[in-house]
């Protein structure tokens, strides 16, 4: 049987960003992909913004990573010619009672490490965005847009010149432990068993049953799983607004906001729709009719969006390990401190702001992993 010292199941852009922090700390890395290219699920349906760290609670992991990821990822950009921009985003108040929420926002971000937050009036805000309607915001500078796809390829490169592998079309179906390490069964066009001292299983949406089938993960360390579908609409004309803009959050999403796309684009999105698992392979269809709810949470703030301007974009599917109408949890990431399976780490509800903090989140694996030795 083959052996090599660490594998990472899932070439998201959380399990890219681990191999290359892997790879560059001397280990042999493969990366196993099911799917026929990198970065084909939850990585490419999202809304590409670098997130502040507003939103999240205090000390929680997904506060900390986002915080520190989103730094390392506009030096990143920088260094490695990643398309970005740092254009800003403005949280907007429509009304008395959303106005006291800002106020919460604006306590919960400073209690993150964010203090760049300002308080401008609703005049302010739409002298700024001529286009938006409101009665006060928080203007944050530090949120910014950026290419996941170039992301994720300067990931790969990175982690290839330490001399990873990425493996395409390669499924993992299950592993159990034996001496040597874990045996993970590989299957696709030709099916093989690997074994590996260290095994991050990065699997997206799938992260629970991949770790279900590793025999020796204990049961009761893996969360349950819950799916949350969030679908974008897209217009035709060129966007009216420089800055992102985002209502007051929603429970499960942070509500129907506009994203511009590098290219000047427009989009709306993502809403929230809660769905029973990922059998249905039109799961990501995106049903005209949710159009309706997408104009009349949009007018709240752009009330000059046109009829019919909007046709249906994409949509992603979050990882939940919440059902609804819970608060969201943290990220969960799970090393053997936790599961008690040496050289494991289980990365469990990667949702937003996953693609901010890949870097952050990579390097904790790499810690978790040293931790072990
Ligand atoms: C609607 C939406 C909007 C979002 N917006 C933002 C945002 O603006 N900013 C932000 O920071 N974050 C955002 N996120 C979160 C971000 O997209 C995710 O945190 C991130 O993409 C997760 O990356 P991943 O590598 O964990 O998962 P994925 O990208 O899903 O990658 C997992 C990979 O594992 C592979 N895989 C699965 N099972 C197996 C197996 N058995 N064997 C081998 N491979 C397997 C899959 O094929 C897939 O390629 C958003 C998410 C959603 C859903």
């Amino acid at each position: 049987m083959e052996h090599i010292q660490t594998v990472v199941i899932g070439a998201g852009v959380i399990g890219l960003a681990c191999a290359k922090i892997l790879a560059e700390s001397g280990r042999e890395v493969i990366v196993l992909e099911a799917a026929d290219s990198i970065g084909s699920e939850t990585s490419s349906r999202n809304s590409e913004v670098m997130h502040a760290g507003i939103y999240y609670p205090k000390d929680s992991l997904k506060a900390r990573f986002c915080v520190a990821g989103k730094m390392a990822l506009y030096d990143y950009c920088e260094s490695h010619g990643v398309p970005y921009q740092r254009c800003g985003k403005l949280i907007v108040a429509t009304t008395a009672q959303e106005e006291g929420t800002l106020n919460d926002i604006v306590q919960k971000a400073r209690n993150n490490g964010v203090t760049d937050l300002e308080f401008i009036t609703g005049q302010a805000a739409m002298a700024l965005e001529p286009a938006l309607s409101c009665t006060s915001a928080l203007l944050s500078p530090s949120t910014g847009i950026i290419d996941s796809h170039a992301l994720m390829l300067a990931y790969q490169g990175d982690a290839e010149s330490c001399g990873a592998m990425i493996a395409c079309n390669s499924p993992v179906l299950g592993g159990r432990r034996d001496g040597q390490g874990i045996v993970l069964s590989i299957g696709g066009a030709g099916p093989m068993d690997l074994c590996a001292n260290e095994v991050i299983v990065a699997a997206g949406l799938h992260s629970q049953t991949v770790a279900r089938a590793i025999v020796g993960v204990p049961t009761e360390t893996i969360p349950g799983q819950f799916f949350c579908k969030g679908s974008y609409f897209i217009t035709a004309t060129r966007s009216p607004f420089q800055r992102l803009i985002y209502p007051v959050p929603a429970q499960a999403g942070l509500g129907v906001h506009v994203t511009i796309d590098l290219a000047g684009g427009l989009r709306f999105g993502p809403d929230t729709e809660w769905i029973d698992g990922l059998a249905d392979p039109n799961r990501y269809a995106v049903d005209p009719d949710r159009a309706q709810g997408f104009y009349a949470a949009v007018r709240r703030y752009y009330p000059a969006l046109p009829d019919g301007a909007l046709s249906p974009g994409y949509s992603g599917i979050r990882p939940k390990l919440s059902p609804p109408g819970r608060a969201a949890d943290d990220f969960q990431i799970d090393g053997p401190g936790t599961h008690y399976v040496p050289g494991l780490v289980c990365l469990y509800g990667m949702e937003s702001p996953g693609l901010t903090a890949s870097l952050a989140i990579a390097r904790h694996v790499l810690g978790l992993l040293a931790a072990d030795q």
